[in-house]
């Protein structure tokens, strides 16, 4: 029985992710996100369908789902901390529109009433809808990051975001038999570099900073790599604080430990470092070593004001942990030396440096981990420079699609 899919967004490009999935009775849709840009970016119009599946609670993946929710009555398959760490960057997306005068998609009320939708599932679950089974299974991605695989006949799996390596946060994904493989290429002709270097690089400049006698500001994406840090900075002597948004993200993941490599790590990662609770603490950890806080790029959030009372002593450093868009105030920072403080553009004197402790699997990852699945055929998607690795791909033999956003294909 052919399968009939179409990217409504996310097929060309790295955000937006929207898959639409036919296959005998069932008309399913995977994940339904929104592309945190400027101005953002939303997915095509989803039309009817019988169910939803959120793979991960990035922005990027679940962002407009009370959209759909509000406009058809369906349900929504996540896992428990998918949902939690969902909603709280569903009603933060809210804020942030209603900050930048973009409009807003959907309200709070509409985040409720998504959120009464979500059906909690675990890894290893099957899910029936029409004729239709699905398994779930880890992606490795970030705590609670789900693989659907669509069993049948022939069987589709949906990766969604991937990592195949252990982090210090989630353990790493495996692959998992399939016909059809619909694989995220984000790092599509790109490796990171090893892990523990960088751990140990990342640390050692955090030591050289403080002992100048300076501070790292460390910004932070709040869902995964707050933890990151958190957990990398455990076992030091630093004195370190947490501000932001992932304190939030922290609770949920705490209250949900079935998805992380080790709770009882994370727990300690969290009380062993000093959480920024009030006004007096923010004064007080700005006399701090180390503070993790968001936004990862530096687009708002406490950052800001923590770089704005640092950014005139080189002596002090501001430690990047992640991707900077084209267009985010931290792409500029890393470009320029100069970055935007409340409308105003202002010379940072800091040392600026960036680590790259991706959640994505890397090229030469994604190549492994397409070969442990062994199938037929082979979609990439979420990558704006799929060419590569397809090319890759081709060479070991598999059949490769690069469906770009609208077009229709068949599995
Ligand atoms: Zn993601
Ligand atoms: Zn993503």
């Amino acid at each position: 029985m052919p399968i009939d899919c179409e990217f409504l967004g996310g097929g060309h490009e790295v955000g937006r992710l929207a898959i639409l999935v036919k296959t005998g009775k069932a008309k399913v849709l995977f994940d339904y996100g929104m592309s945190a840009t400027d101005p953002p970016k939303y997915p095509a119009p989803a039309p009817p369908i019988d169910m939803m599946f959120l793979t991960h609670s990035h922005l990027d993946h679940c962002g407009m789902i009370p959209w759909v929710t509000a406009r058809h009555d369906i349900d929504v398959i996540a896992t428990t901390t998918s949902k939690k760490v969902g909603s709280i960057l569903m009603e933060d997306s809210i804020k942030v529109a209603a900050s930048e005068g973009y409009p807003e998609m959907y309200g709070k009320t509409d985040v409720k009433q998504a959120l009464g939708r979500f059906r909690d599932i675990e890894f290893g679950d099957t899910v029936p809808v029409q004729d239709m089974q699905v398994r779930t299974h880890s992606a490795g991605h970030i705590p609670g990051a789900t693989m659907y695989e669509l069993v049948g006949k022939r069987t589709t799996l949906v990766t969604g975001d991937l990592h195949t390596l252990d982090t210090r946060l989630v353990s790493g994904a495996k692959p998992v038999k399939c016909d059809n493989l619909i694989m995220e290429s984000t790092y599509s002709g790109r490796n990171h570099p090893d892990r523990l270097k960088t751990e140990y690089e990342f640390l050692k400049k955090v030591h050289e900073v403080v002992d100048r006698g300076g501070k790292a500001i460390v910004p932070a994406f709040a869902v995964g790599r707050t933890q990151e840090m958190l957990l990398l900075l455990k076992d030091s002597k630093l004195d370190y604080w947490h501000d932001g948004m992932g304190k939030s993200v922290n609770k949920v993941y705490l209250e949900e430990p079935q998805h992380l490599r080790s709770a009882k790590r994370l727990r300690q990662a969290v009380s062993r470092g000093r959480e920024v609770k009030n006004f007096q603490a923010r004064q007080r950890a700005h006399d701090g070593e180390v503070i993790v806080t968001t936004s990862g790029m530096l687009d708002g959030g406490p950052v800001v004001s923590y770089i704005e009372a640092a950014k005139e002593d080189p002596k002090n450093a501001i430690l990047m942990t992640g991707y900077q868009v084209e267009g985010s105030n931290g792409r500029k920072l890393l470009d320029t030396g100069t970055m935007e403080f409340h409308g105003v553009v202002e010379k940072v004197e800091c040392e600026v440096l960036k680590f790259d402790f991706s959640a994505h699997a890397g090229h030469d990852d994604l190549v492994a981990f397409a070969k442990g699945c062994s199938p037929q055929k082979i979609v990439l998607c979420h990558g704006d420079h799929r060419e590569a690795l397809a090319e890759e791909l081709r060479k070991e033999g598999f059949e490769v699609l690069l469906p770009m956003n609208g077009e229709k294909f068949v599995l």
